[in-house]
Protein backbone atom coordinates (compact mmCIF):
# COMPACT_ATOMS: atom_id res chain seq x y z
CA UNK A 1 0.00 0.00 0.00
CA UNK A 2 0.86 3.54 -0.46
CA UNK A 3 -0.65 6.14 1.59
CA UNK A 4 0.98 9.81 1.63
CA UNK A 5 0.56 11.87 4.66
CA UNK A 6 -1.15 14.51 2.65
CA UNK A 7 -1.73 15.07 -1.41
CA UNK A 8 -3.45 17.29 -3.39
CA UNK A 9 -3.89 15.39 -6.26
CA UNK A 10 -6.88 13.35 -5.68
CA UNK A 11 -8.35 16.79 -5.21
CA UNK A 12 -7.05 18.54 -7.84
CA UNK A 13 -8.06 15.70 -10.37
CA UNK A 14 -11.85 15.29 -9.30
CA UNK A 15 -11.84 19.15 -9.53
CA UNK A 16 -9.83 19.11 -12.63
CA UNK A 17 -12.47 20.66 -15.03
CA UNK A 18 -13.55 23.46 -12.77
CA UNK A 19 -9.83 24.29 -11.67
CA UNK A 20 -9.03 24.51 -15.59
CA UNK A 21 -11.99 26.75 -16.11
CA UNK A 22 -11.52 29.12 -12.98
CA UNK A 23 -7.76 29.21 -14.11
CA UNK A 24 -8.63 30.20 -17.70
CA UNK A 25 -11.13 32.94 -16.63
CA UNK A 26 -8.07 35.10 -15.12
CA UNK A 27 -7.80 37.96 -17.86
CA UNK A 28 -4.61 38.63 -18.35
CA UNK A 29 -5.16 41.14 -20.91
CA UNK A 30 -5.95 43.43 -17.92
CA UNK A 31 -4.54 44.78 -14.76
CA UNK A 32 -8.59 45.03 -13.47
CA UNK A 33 -9.42 42.31 -13.90
CA UNK A 34 -6.91 40.12 -11.69
CA UNK A 35 -7.70 42.58 -9.18
CA UNK A 36 -11.12 41.11 -9.38
CA UNK A 37 -10.70 38.08 -9.14
CA UNK A 38 -8.49 38.79 -6.00
CA UNK A 39 -11.82 40.57 -4.70
CA UNK A 40 -13.57 37.91 -5.56
CA UNK A 41 -12.23 36.19 -3.25
CA UNK A 42 -11.67 38.12 -0.43
CA UNK A 43 -15.35 38.72 -0.38
CA UNK A 44 -16.51 35.20 -0.85
CA UNK A 45 -13.39 34.56 1.98
CA UNK A 46 -15.12 37.25 4.78
CA UNK A 47 -18.80 35.88 3.68
CA UNK A 48 -17.38 32.04 4.79
CA UNK A 49 -15.12 33.66 7.89
CA UNK A 50 -18.57 35.51 8.83
CA UNK A 51 -16.13 38.44 9.36
CA UNK A 52 -16.37 41.94 7.84
CA UNK A 53 -12.92 42.54 6.04
CA UNK A 54 -10.91 39.26 4.63
CA UNK A 55 -7.27 41.01 2.97
CA UNK A 56 -5.58 37.86 0.90
CA UNK A 57 -1.94 38.14 1.19
CA UNK A 58 1.07 35.49 -0.18
CA UNK A 59 0.84 33.22 3.04
CA UNK A 60 0.07 32.42 6.48
CA UNK A 61 3.34 33.90 7.71
CA UNK A 62 2.97 37.28 5.88
CA UNK A 63 -0.32 37.21 7.61
CA UNK A 64 0.90 36.57 10.88
CA UNK A 65 3.46 39.06 10.48
CA UNK A 66 0.79 41.92 9.48
CA UNK A 67 -1.46 40.49 12.05
CA UNK A 68 1.57 41.72 14.58
CA UNK A 69 2.36 44.96 12.81
CA UNK A 70 -1.22 45.31 13.52
CA UNK A 71 -0.45 45.37 17.45
CA UNK A 72 1.64 49.03 17.15
CA UNK A 73 3.38 47.84 20.21
CA UNK A 74 7.00 49.04 21.44
CA UNK A 75 9.94 47.32 20.75
CA UNK A 76 10.41 44.30 23.56
CA UNK A 77 6.42 44.29 24.49
CA UNK A 78 5.60 40.84 25.43
CA UNK A 79 3.22 38.23 23.26
CA UNK A 80 1.76 35.38 25.21
CA UNK A 81 1.30 31.83 22.88
CA UNK A 82 1.77 28.30 23.23
CA UNK A 83 4.80 26.45 23.20
CA UNK A 84 3.66 23.71 21.12
CA UNK A 85 3.05 24.55 17.48
CA UNK A 86 4.41 25.44 14.53
CA UNK A 87 7.61 28.14 13.98
CA UNK A 88 5.93 30.77 11.98
CA UNK A 89 3.55 31.78 14.88
CA UNK A 90 6.43 32.73 17.16
CA UNK A 91 8.45 33.69 14.36
CA UNK A 92 6.46 36.57 13.39
CA UNK A 93 6.35 37.70 17.05
CA UNK A 94 9.88 38.07 17.65
CA UNK A 95 10.36 39.48 13.52
CA UNK A 96 7.87 42.56 15.27
CA UNK A 97 10.90 43.23 17.79
CA UNK A 98 8.40 41.46 20.62
CA UNK A 99 9.03 38.75 22.53
CA UNK A 100 7.05 35.51 23.00
CA UNK A 101 6.11 34.35 26.29
CA UNK A 102 5.48 30.30 25.61
CA UNK A 103 3.19 28.72 27.96
CA UNK A 104 2.16 25.34 28.18
CA UNK A 105 -0.70 22.94 26.75
CA UNK A 106 -3.63 22.66 28.85
CA UNK A 107 -4.09 19.07 30.71
CA UNK A 108 -5.94 17.18 28.23
CA UNK A 109 -5.46 18.81 25.51
CA UNK A 110 -3.29 20.01 22.38
CA UNK A 111 -3.84 23.38 23.07
CA UNK A 112 -2.48 26.54 25.05
CA UNK A 113 -3.45 26.51 28.49
CA UNK A 114 -5.54 29.54 29.20
CA UNK A 115 -4.48 29.35 33.22
CA UNK A 116 -1.03 29.26 32.58
CA UNK A 117 -1.54 32.25 30.06
CA UNK A 118 -2.87 34.15 33.05
CA UNK A 119 -0.26 33.43 35.06
CA UNK A 120 1.87 34.42 32.51
CA UNK A 121 0.59 38.16 32.34
CA UNK A 122 3.15 41.13 33.43
CA UNK A 123 2.55 45.13 32.49
CA UNK A 124 4.33 44.45 29.65
CA UNK A 125 2.08 42.03 27.80
CA UNK A 126 0.53 43.50 24.69
CA UNK A 127 -1.76 40.59 22.83
CA UNK A 128 -1.63 36.95 23.28
CA UNK A 129 -1.53 34.47 19.89
CA UNK A 130 -4.19 32.34 20.24
CA UNK A 131 -3.73 28.95 17.95
CA UNK A 132 -6.54 26.39 17.04
CA UNK A 133 -3.95 23.59 17.22
CA UNK A 134 -4.73 20.39 14.66
CA UNK A 135 -8.18 22.38 13.14
CA UNK A 136 -9.57 22.22 16.91
CA UNK A 137 -11.24 25.45 18.29
CA UNK A 138 -9.67 27.07 21.39
CA UNK A 139 -13.02 28.38 23.53
CA UNK A 140 -13.55 31.67 21.98
CA UNK A 141 -15.59 32.96 24.47
CA UNK A 142 -13.09 32.00 27.44
CA UNK A 143 -10.18 34.29 25.03
CA UNK A 144 -12.36 36.97 24.13
CA UNK A 145 -12.76 37.25 28.26
CA UNK A 146 -9.15 37.15 28.90
CA UNK A 147 -7.91 39.65 26.68
CA UNK A 148 -10.40 42.10 27.95
CA UNK A 149 -9.88 41.55 30.98
CA UNK A 150 -6.05 42.29 30.87
CA UNK A 151 -6.69 44.96 28.65
CA UNK A 152 -4.57 43.65 25.48
CA UNK A 153 -5.39 42.30 21.85
CA UNK A 154 -6.48 38.71 20.78
CA UNK A 155 -4.83 37.53 17.48
CA UNK A 156 -5.98 33.93 16.42
CA UNK A 157 -3.46 32.11 14.43
CA UNK A 158 -6.37 30.23 12.41
CA UNK A 159 -3.63 28.60 10.04
CA UNK A 160 -5.22 25.10 11.05
CA UNK A 161 -8.40 25.85 11.63
CA UNK A 162 -10.21 27.41 8.86
CA UNK A 163 -13.90 26.52 9.21
CA UNK A 164 -13.95 25.68 12.59
CA UNK A 165 -16.47 27.13 15.00
CA UNK A 166 -16.80 27.84 19.60
CA UNK A 167 -19.96 28.25 20.46
CA UNK A 168 -21.26 28.59 17.00
CA UNK A 169 -19.06 31.26 15.92
CA UNK A 170 -16.11 30.71 13.36
CA UNK A 171 -12.40 30.98 14.78
CA UNK A 172 -11.35 33.93 13.77
CA UNK A 173 -13.82 36.35 14.90
CA UNK A 174 -12.90 36.56 18.50
CA UNK A 175 -10.07 39.16 18.61
CA UNK A 176 -9.08 41.66 17.02
CA UNK A 177 -7.09 40.16 14.10
CA UNK A 178 -6.70 36.98 12.72
CA UNK A 179 -4.68 34.71 10.23
CA UNK A 180 -5.31 32.20 7.94
CA UNK A 181 -2.74 29.83 5.66
CA UNK A 182 -4.03 28.02 2.28
CA UNK A 183 -0.09 26.19 2.09
CA UNK A 184 -0.80 23.42 -0.16
CA UNK A 185 -0.50 21.22 2.39
CA UNK A 186 -3.41 22.70 4.73
CA UNK A 187 -6.95 21.73 4.46
CA UNK A 188 -8.10 24.70 1.93
CA UNK A 189 -4.84 24.73 0.03
CA UNK A 190 -3.98 26.31 -2.96
CA UNK A 191 -1.24 25.17 -5.42
CA UNK A 192 1.41 26.45 -3.10
CA UNK A 193 1.28 29.29 -1.02
CA UNK A 194 -1.22 31.97 -0.01
CA UNK A 195 -3.08 33.28 3.42
CA UNK A 196 -5.11 35.92 4.50
CA UNK A 197 -5.84 38.45 6.96
CA UNK A 198 -9.30 38.63 8.67
CA UNK A 199 -10.52 41.68 10.94
CA UNK A 200 -13.75 43.44 11.96
CA UNK A 201 -12.04 46.69 11.89
CA UNK A 202 -11.94 48.82 9.48
CA UNK A 203 -8.75 50.20 10.40
CA UNK A 204 -6.79 46.95 10.89
CA UNK A 205 -8.24 46.23 7.61
CA UNK A 206 -6.71 49.08 5.84
CA UNK A 207 -3.29 48.74 7.65
CA UNK A 208 -3.20 45.26 6.33
CA UNK A 209 -3.89 46.43 2.73
CA UNK A 210 -1.21 49.08 3.38
CA UNK A 211 1.37 46.62 4.67
CA UNK A 212 0.56 43.68 1.82
CA UNK A 213 1.50 46.16 -0.82
CA UNK A 214 5.11 47.61 0.52
CA UNK A 215 3.28 49.79 3.23
CA UNK A 216 2.02 52.37 0.57
CA UNK A 217 -1.43 53.15 0.34
CA UNK A 218 -0.57 54.49 -3.20
CA UNK A 219 2.05 56.09 -5.10
CA UNK A 220 5.89 56.42 -3.42
CA UNK A 221 4.54 57.08 -0.28
CA UNK A 222 5.04 54.67 2.42
CA UNK A 223 3.51 54.72 6.09
CA UNK A 224 4.73 51.41 7.10
CA UNK A 225 7.81 48.93 6.41
CA UNK A 226 5.51 46.65 4.49
CA UNK A 227 5.49 43.69 2.25
CA UNK A 228 5.71 42.75 -1.04
CA UNK A 229 2.44 39.77 -0.45
CA UNK A 230 -0.69 40.36 -2.14
CA UNK A 231 -2.34 37.18 -3.37
CA UNK A 232 -1.48 35.98 -6.83
CA UNK A 233 -4.85 35.65 -8.69
CA UNK A 234 -4.08 32.17 -9.95
CA UNK A 235 -3.67 31.26 -6.76
CA UNK A 236 -7.50 33.09 -5.69
CA UNK A 237 -8.69 31.97 -8.63
CA UNK A 238 -8.28 27.93 -7.31
CA UNK A 239 -9.18 29.02 -3.70
CA UNK A 240 -12.34 30.39 -4.81
CA UNK A 241 -13.30 27.44 -6.84
CA UNK A 242 -12.31 25.39 -4.17
CA UNK A 243 -14.09 27.14 -1.11
CA UNK A 244 -17.65 26.14 -1.64
CA UNK A 245 -16.72 22.20 -1.13
CA UNK A 246 -14.97 23.38 2.22
CA UNK A 247 -18.01 22.27 4.51
CA UNK A 248 -18.05 19.24 2.30
CA UNK A 249 -14.65 18.32 3.35
CA UNK A 250 -14.58 19.00 6.77
CA UNK A 251 -17.77 16.31 7.20
CA UNK A 252 -15.57 13.92 5.22
CA UNK A 253 -12.65 14.72 7.85
CA UNK A 254 -14.82 14.47 10.42
CA UNK A 255 -16.28 10.82 9.45
CA UNK A 256 -12.39 9.68 8.89
CA UNK A 257 -11.68 10.90 11.86
CA UNK A 258 -14.73 9.05 13.89
CA UNK A 259 -13.45 5.92 12.28
CA UNK A 260 -10.28 6.45 13.05
CA UNK A 261 -11.59 6.60 16.56
CA UNK A 262 -14.05 3.68 16.22
CA UNK A 263 -10.67 1.32 14.68
CA UNK A 264 -8.48 2.45 17.09
CA UNK A 265 -10.81 1.96 20.33
CA UNK A 266 -9.89 0.05 23.09
CA UNK A 267 -7.33 -0.64 26.05
CA UNK A 268 -3.49 -0.70 25.04
CA UNK A 269 -3.61 1.06 21.98
CA UNK A 270 -3.14 4.52 20.77
CA UNK A 271 -4.51 7.65 22.75
CA UNK A 272 -6.46 9.06 19.74
CA UNK A 273 -7.11 13.07 20.22
CA UNK A 274 -9.11 14.28 22.72
CA UNK A 275 -12.89 15.19 22.35
CA UNK A 276 -14.23 17.63 24.45
CA UNK A 277 -15.01 20.12 21.43
CA UNK A 278 -16.47 17.44 18.73
CA UNK A 279 -18.46 19.85 16.69
CA UNK A 280 -15.76 22.33 16.89
CA UNK A 281 -13.01 20.33 15.71
CA UNK A 282 -12.27 20.42 11.58
CA UNK A 283 -9.71 17.75 11.58
CA UNK A 284 -6.99 19.75 9.72
CA UNK A 285 -4.86 16.92 11.87
CA UNK A 286 -5.82 13.34 13.67
CA UNK A 287 -3.08 12.95 15.76
CA UNK A 288 -2.41 9.95 17.91
CA UNK A 289 -0.25 9.50 21.57
CA UNK A 290 1.90 6.58 21.46
CA UNK A 291 4.84 5.57 24.04
CA UNK A 292 6.77 4.18 20.86
CA UNK A 293 6.10 6.58 18.41
CA UNK A 294 9.27 6.56 16.37
CA UNK A 295 8.19 2.63 16.43
CA UNK A 296 5.22 3.29 15.26
CA UNK A 297 6.29 5.66 12.28
CA UNK A 298 9.05 3.43 11.02
CA UNK A 299 6.93 0.54 10.98
CA UNK A 300 4.05 2.32 8.73
CA UNK A 301 6.56 3.80 7.00
CA UNK A 302 7.74 0.39 6.10
CA UNK A 303 4.39 -0.44 4.63
CA UNK A 304 4.25 2.43 3.01
CA UNK A 305 1.96 5.11 4.82
CA UNK A 306 3.32 8.22 5.72
CA UNK A 307 2.82 10.21 8.92
CA UNK A 308 4.51 13.15 10.31
CA UNK A 309 5.20 14.32 13.98
CA UNK A 310 3.96 17.53 15.01
CA UNK A 311 5.66 19.05 16.37
CA UNK A 312 8.95 17.37 17.55
CA UNK A 313 10.71 19.97 19.62
CA UNK A 314 9.21 23.10 21.76
CA UNK A 315 9.09 26.33 19.83
CA UNK A 316 11.95 28.00 22.61
CA UNK A 317 13.95 25.88 21.13
CA UNK A 318 14.27 26.63 17.99
CA UNK A 319 17.97 27.47 16.98
CA UNK A 320 16.32 30.80 15.17
CA UNK A 321 15.58 32.23 18.23
CA UNK A 322 19.20 31.89 19.93
CA UNK A 323 20.14 35.48 20.42
CA UNK A 324 16.78 37.08 20.86
CA UNK A 325 14.74 37.46 23.96
CA UNK A 326 12.14 34.26 24.00
CA UNK A 327 10.35 33.13 27.78
CA UNK A 328 8.89 30.00 28.33
CA UNK A 329 8.19 28.27 31.39
CA UNK A 330 8.43 24.61 32.08
CA UNK A 331 5.83 23.32 29.83
CA UNK A 332 6.04 19.83 31.08
CA UNK A 333 3.01 18.76 29.64
CA UNK A 334 3.77 20.42 26.01
CA UNK A 335 7.45 18.62 26.51
CA UNK A 336 5.66 15.22 26.73
CA UNK A 337 3.49 15.79 23.59
CA UNK A 338 6.40 16.32 21.49
CA UNK A 339 7.58 13.05 22.48
CA UNK A 340 4.60 11.02 21.56
CA UNK A 341 2.53 12.42 18.90
CA UNK A 342 2.04 11.17 15.10
CA UNK A 343 -0.08 12.57 13.01
CA UNK A 344 -2.00 9.91 10.46
CA UNK A 345 -2.54 10.34 6.96
CA UNK A 346 -6.48 12.57 6.93
CA UNK A 347 -7.93 14.41 3.91
CA UNK A 348 -10.94 14.34 2.51
CA UNK A 349 -10.41 11.77 -0.39
CA UNK A 350 -8.85 9.28 1.68
CA UNK A 351 -11.17 6.45 1.32
CA UNK A 352 -12.67 4.32 4.11
CA UNK A 353 -10.71 1.37 3.44
CA UNK A 354 -6.88 3.11 3.31
CA UNK A 355 -8.28 4.23 7.54
CA UNK A 356 -9.16 0.77 8.06
CA UNK A 357 -5.68 -0.59 6.60
CA UNK A 358 -3.73 2.00 8.30
CA UNK A 359 -5.63 1.22 11.87
CA UNK A 360 -4.96 -1.92 10.98
CA UNK A 361 -1.32 -1.79 10.60
CA UNK A 362 -1.37 0.33 14.46
CA UNK A 363 -3.20 -2.65 15.74
CA UNK A 364 -0.78 -4.79 15.28
CA UNK A 365 2.33 -2.63 16.17
CA UNK A 366 0.52 -2.11 19.29
CA UNK A 367 0.85 -5.90 19.87
CA UNK A 368 3.74 -6.83 18.51
CA UNK A 369 5.26 -4.03 21.39
CA UNK A 370 2.94 -5.11 23.99
CA UNK A 371 0.76 -2.13 24.18
C1 LIG B 1 1.08 26.65 8.37
C2 LIG B 1 1.03 27.48 9.59
C3 LIG B 1 1.48 28.80 9.59
C4 LIG B 1 2.19 29.42 8.43
O1 LIG B 1 1.44 29.46 7.26
P1 LIG B 1 2.20 29.46 5.83
O2 LIG B 1 1.10 29.72 4.86
O3 LIG B 1 2.78 28.10 5.65
O4 LIG B 1 3.21 30.53 5.85
C5 LIG B 1 1.33 29.52 10.75
N1 LIG B 1 0.79 28.99 11.86
C6 LIG B 1 0.35 27.72 11.90
C7 LIG B 1 -0.27 27.19 13.15
C8 LIG B 1 0.47 26.91 10.76
O5 LIG B 1 0.05 25.65 10.81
Amino acid sequence: MTIPFHTNSRQHATLARDLDAALRRVDLTTDAAQADVLRAFENSLAQYCEVDHAVAVGSGTDALTIAMAALDAPAGSEVITCDFGFFATAAAIVRAGLTPVLVDTAPGSFLMNLTAAEQAITDRTVAVVAVHLYGEALDGEALHRFATKHKIMLVEDCAQAVGSRSAGRRVGTFGAVAALSFNWSKHLGCVSNGGAVLTNDADIARSARCMRSYGSEGGFLHSRLGLNSKLNPFEAAVLNAKLPHLDGWIGRRRELAARYRRNLAGRDTVDVPWNHYAEAHVYHKFTVRFSDRDGLRAHLKERGVGTLVCYPSLLHEQPAFTGHQVHSFDNPRARSLTRCVLSLPIFPELTDDEVDQISEQILLFVEKSGG
